[in-house]
């Protein structure tokens, strides 16, 4: 524990800390990031009220050539075996993707795949990408309703299409995983999406929680409270369902899940990180130590810019004319973003900033500064209540 914090830690935070510390298996991030985003392109046929890449219908001509991917992925694979996703706009409008994806591969990395519901995940394709060595796919679907999905996604019968992809997807043996971004647009029907994921052989739904890369998307943000109220019935959730469950994008669902399985234990029964919300049945060994944006996470651009996650869209470097290893591990912003001690507000003394931290992304978004609190946190939002300033 830092000496600098302590004063502000009340005597059974201190403890929560170190029980925490004792329990979390090793994962050292300094070293190297546990999931990289690789956005191959930036070309997509959607225009998402919500999309992080602001995507456009054309490939870039500066998008790394077929060389420099491959030299990446060489490079990438020196971090050990991290899982690599390829991303998008949609990474299907790469001609070489079947080819990259093997490449990476052969080299040990741990492939997935989140394709745009265009046209293009045929039956044909989506065999080439499980040859090629995917065993997943992520596809984001908000509402078990179309007008929902297809209002929000501005493409109307993308609904339709997602669903098409998914039975395409399983007929090639490939499963499937269900993003969900939580928004305005769907909380009040998320409970919904319960019996529809189960119906429709998912094998997990991650519950991505809207981190706004621009101003006009906060308006989109549901409260601190209902983020709390989300996080708690989805700790309830992930007892019964028959579906990994993952929250995206909220760290402090952590949180929420120690703190209820700790009232659900007796007093001195030490708290183990094997429990909902941490340990996932997908075979991808996740740590359970907290990832983060440029704390575990890591992301390249569509032209090789290396930024500590696609919410965080900012460049440390290129991969054109940097090391990516070296500016993960070394670039001030890396290191800012993995010292705890650095953060400001109530992320900085809360006895959890081990296990969450805040979501970065979300507190640049809303904030302009990578290192404040997050605002989707009640802890956060009860502070600022408080009149506490900081
Ligand atoms: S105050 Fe910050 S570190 Fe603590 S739980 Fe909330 S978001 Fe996480």
């Amino acid at each position: 524990m830092n000496d600098l914090l302590s004063p502000h830690l009340s005597e059974s935070a201190a403890a929560d800390r170190t029980l925490h510390n004792r329990n979390m298996v090793h994962a050292d991030f300094d070293k190297a990031p546990f999931t990289i985003a690789w956005e191959v392109t930036r070309a997509c046929a959607y225009a998402c009220v919500h999309c992080r890449a602001n995507a456009q219908p054309q490939r870039d001509p500066r998008e790394l050539t077929t060389k420099e991917a491959l030299q990446l992925i060489d490079r990438i694979a020196d971090f050990g075996n991290p899982i690599l996703i390829f991303t998008g706009g949609d990474p299907m409008m790469r001609r070489d993707l079947f080819d990259l994806i093997a490449y990476a591969n052969e080299k040990g990395l741990r492939c997935s795949l989140t394709p745009t519901a265009t046209a293009l995940p045929t039956v044909e394709r989506l065999k080439r990408a499980r040859e090629a060595g995917i065993r997943r796919i992520a596809l984001s679907l908000d509402a078990p309703r179309p007008a929902i999905h297809d209002d929000f996604r501005r493409v109307e019968g993308s609904w339709k299409r997602t669903m098409h992809i998914l039975h395409n997807a399983h007929e090639v043996g490939l499963s499937v995983q269900i993003n969900t971004t939580v928004a305005r647009h769907n909380v009040d029907i998320l409970p919904e999406m319960v019996p529809f994921i189960e119906e429709v052989h998912a094998v997990q739904w991650s519950v991505f929680f809207l981190v706004p890369t621009g101003r006009g998307q906060i308006d989109w943000m549901v409260s601190a409270e209902e983020h709390e109220r989300i996080f708690n019935w989805l700790y309830d959730l992930s007892k019964k369902a028959p579906f990994d469950i993952k929250a995206t994008a909220a760290p402090m669902y952590r949180r929420v899940a120690i703190e209820r399985k700790k009232a659900e234990q007796n007093g001195d029964e030490p708290i183990t990180f094997q429990g909902a919300g941490f340990q996932y049945a997908d075979g991808l060994h996740r740590p359970t130590k907290g990832v983060n944006d440029g704390n575990g996470f890591l992301f390249i651009s569509h032209i090789g810019d290396i930024e500590p996650s696609g919410f965080l869209p900012i460049a440390a470097g290129n991969v054109r004319r940097d090391d990516v290893v070296d500016i993960y591990r070394n670039h001030p912003l890396f290191r800012d973003l993995r010292s705890y001690d650095r953060l400001k507000g109530p992320c900085r003394t809360c006895a959890y900033r081990e296990v969450c931290g805040g979501q970065r992304g979300r507190a640049y978004g809303v904030t302009g500064d990578y290192m404040e609190s997050d605002p989707a946190c009640i802890l956060v939002a009860q502070a600022r209540e408080r009149g506490e300033v900081w």
